[in-house]
């Protein structure tokens, strides 16, 4: 007897073990056998996480806020999630008079909370298997691009079917390059409002979120609110809004978070390449994080001289220039996890394995074919690669540039049937692409812009022969010097339109023939480069097409092998990662402690950015000793800690819960040998990094005296608890 216990529990431990390695999705979870996860630490039935009948569970606060995670932690609709999520609005709202980027902010009332214009949440309601109508729609497809596109067009009849229910929001997501297409089915509240955020030098204590450091020690939270209309449905902002009631809200942990402790993270991770063939991490290893850090490295070099000569310009570009930090930090950290776990060397020994085991396997047969024909299609698409990449990042760099191309190609969009067009034009989604478009003048500073979009010739111009773009060739051919290219841009900025907010508003209306009349020169320029962009774009959606017909055949394969259940890549969906509060070994003879606390806050106070406390804080830290939130064991205030969790770019903000499904911190970044597993998991090194749910607390109470909100919030005035 006693034997078999020890079996069985060793059996739910290997699974344990399994758990921690992936993203699982909600559906998954619940395939979970619920002893396996009891054996981890969760002590509520799975079905409290998320029940697909009702839409509701746990994961219902999980919410999505601009590409950040984020949760509902009150009744009256309080957001918890990352500083560094709720960036753009600070941005917003700041001025060289009122920096509360640098200051902070704190909403004593309803009244004083500050909108957004671009922030907006989605709340998860139903997620529906479409893999067979998916699969059905693209039968019988003549080639690649028509396969792409007859999955396009059926995506976009599911999605605005699923819409003609008031105020959803759905969207179609595949999984693995197909394997699986599930519809999700969501509520948007364009009403967000901000609540509180600490001062940078909180909230980015030690560089923020994107950092990828052990131990910062970050306080990367802030808080907003979602409002809906007086009668209680989503609406686009107005006064007379009420706070949103949310269904479920997540409860604030009471009991201390400790080392060993089972959490979960729950959110919205964006992407990750564990399901690509070797060759196609070679690409990402080589090519693309190499290309990232050259090109991200000189446009912030080049942001960062002219922020410090212009005040309002650097805050003009505070929002880009930290896009571009985390995307070069991350970059780099993707090349030193290649370098050192040799990822693309166990990926292939292991694909290798799987390739040899299907081989002996007529029922593989076709998995083994489609990999290669995949392979196939691959190399040729690496023959423009670099001018692809250049094109990729047009959106990334000149606002000018992305103005004018995407001007181009909204007019041309907009005359065909809305079905037809390209989700991001479709009318469904022109507000929001407009309300983006007004937004980004307010990151435009007109100087820098130039820069940025001289880097960008300056590298087409050097493009090699067989890769050359046609416009650039024709407004900038290889007789000019650099400063009659300089002269050139400058020229085409002055006569240009695009960059005034007014015009281009215009202009977004226009058919195509008055866009053309109006010869302004960047549109010129851009419908120049609009020929080969229509390429390019075609070509991509092919290569789309054929990943849907060949990668589920090989993931299929990948799966059988492995006879366990294996979470799919990260594509912005709403996950769930099991994991334990653990530390680790990032080189030998080193081990770093699991917690952070305000010790090391003021240990690392040096008075210059990016370790410099404010006053206010180091002041309240001398009362630290007698405060409620300090763990009694640590004998400290905790401030960050680590997990085994798995997660990525896009799990910013997400909550992370104990067992019983109560608030314990918000995830906010992964340690630096971890980066690259976005290609690979490893346990030794997997570690998340969050912010502790107390130091918040203890912000809000110590530092801001937030004594309405903190009551909002569930937290009982101090002198009431034990
Ligand atoms: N800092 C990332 C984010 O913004 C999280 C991570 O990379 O782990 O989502």
């Amino acid at each position: 007897m006693v034997v078999l216990r020890a079996l069985l529990l060793l059996v739910l431990l290997q699974g344990a073990v399994r758990a921690e390695e992936g993203k699982w999705t909600p559906p998954q979870v619940l395939e979970f056998n619920p002893g396996t996860l009891q054996a981890m630490g969760l002590r509520i039935p799975p079905e409290e996480i998320w029940s697909p009948s009702k839409g509701t569970g746990l994961l219902s606060a999980a919410v999505n806020i601009g590409g950040c995670s984020a949760s509902f932690v009150s009744a009256t609709g309080l957001i918890a999630t990352n500083h560094h999520c709720i960036f753009g609005i600070l941005q917003e709202h700041s001025s060289t008079d009122n920096n509360i980027i640098r200051d902070g902010f704190l909403a004593r009332t309803r009244q004083q909370e500050l909108p957004s214009r671009t922030t907006r949440v989605t709340v998860p309601l139903a997620f529906t298997d479409v893999t067979e109508d998916i699969e059905r729609a693209a039968t019988g497809a003549s080639d690649d691009l028509a396969r792409y596109r007859a999955i396009s067009r059926r995506q976009k009849e599911l999605v605005a079917a699923c819409e003609s229910k008031p105020h959803r929001r759905c969207r179609l997501s595949q999984f693995d390059g197909g394997v699986q297409y599930i519809l999700q089915e969501m509520m948007e509240l364009p009403d967000v409002r901000l609540v509180y955020a600490p001062p940078r030098a909180i909230g980015e204590y030690g560089g923020g979120g994107g950092k990828w450091v052990w131990a910062p020690p970050t306080g990367d939270f802030g808080i907003a609110r979602a409002y809906v209309s007086p009668s209680g449905e989503p609406a686009e902002y107005s006064p007379n809004n009420v706070p949103y009631l949310p269904q479920r809200f997540l409860q604030i942990s009471q009991k201390p978070l400790r080392d060993g402790d089972f959490v979960m993270v729950l959110g919205y991770p964006g992407v990750t390449y564990r399901s690509l063939l070797a060759k196609e991490m070679e690409e990402r290893r080589d090519l693309f994080f190499q290309r990232r850090v050259d090109l991200y490295g000189e446009w912030i070099e080049l942001l960062n001289a002219m922020s410090r000569e212009d005040e309002k310009g650097g805050i003009a570009v505070a929002a880009d220039l930290k896009t571009l930090l985390n995307r070069h930090k991350n970059a780099q950290g993707q090349l030193d996890g290649f370098r050192r776990g040799s990822l693309v060397e166990k990926h292939r020994e292991m694909e290798d394995r799987v390739a040899t085991w299907a081989a002996d396997r007529p029922e593989w047969s076709r998995a083994v074919a489609a990999r290669s024909e995949l392979l196939h299609h691959f190399e040729e698409r690496l023959v423009t690669w670099e001018r692809d990449f250049l094109f990729d990042n047009i959106a990334a760099g000149s606002k000018a540039l992305y103005w004018a191309t995407v001007l181009v190609q909204m007019v041309q969009e907009r005359e065909k049937p809305d079905m037809e067009r390209p989700e991001a034009f479709m009318e469904r989604n022109l507000p929001r692409f407009t309300t983006l478009l007004h937004r980004q003048q307010k990151s435009y500073f007109e100087a820098a812009d130039q820069q940025l979009f001289a880097s960008w010739i300056r590298r087409a111009r050097n493009l090699p022969v067989s890769q050359r773009i046609r416009a650039v060739d024709k407004f900038f051919p290889a007789s000019m010097t650099e400063e009659q290219v300089r002269d050139a841009i400058q020229q085409l900025y002055h006569n240009s339109r695009v960059t005034d907010l007014d015009s281009r508003n215009q202009m977004i209306r226009e058919s195509v023939d008055s866009l053309r009349k109006r010869q302004d020169p960047l549109l010129q320029f851009a419908w120049e480069l609009e020929a080969q962009l229509a390429d390019f774009r075609e070509a991509s959606h092919r290569w789309e097409g054929t990943v849907s017909r060949l990668r589920p055949q090989w993931r299929k394969a990948v799966m059988a092998y492995a006879g366990k259940p294996v979470a799919p890549d990260a594509n912005g969906t709403l996950r769930v990662s099991f994991a334990h509060v653990k530390g680790y070994s990032p080189r030998d003879g080193v081990y770093y402690q699991p917690f952070t606390t305000l010790r090391g806050v003021l240990e690392k106070h040096t008075g210059k950015d990016p370790f410099d406390a404010p006053e206010t804080l180091r002041n309240a830290a001398r009362n630290v000793e007698h405060s409620r939130w300090k763990d009694q064991e640590l004998g400290e205030l905790a401030v960050n800690f680590l997990a085994t969790g798995d997660t990525t770019g896009g799990n910013s903000g997400s909550p992370v819960v104990n067992g019983y499904g109560e608030l314990v911190g918000l995830n906010f970044d992964r340690v630096w040998e971890n980066v690259a597993n976005d290609f690979g998991y490893n346990p030794a090194i997997a570690r998340n990094v969050s912010v502790d749910i107390r130091y918040l607390l203890w912000t809000l109470e110590e530092i801001d005296k937030a004594t309405e909100l903190l009551g909002e919030l569930q937290v009982a005035p101090a002198t009431t608890q034990p």
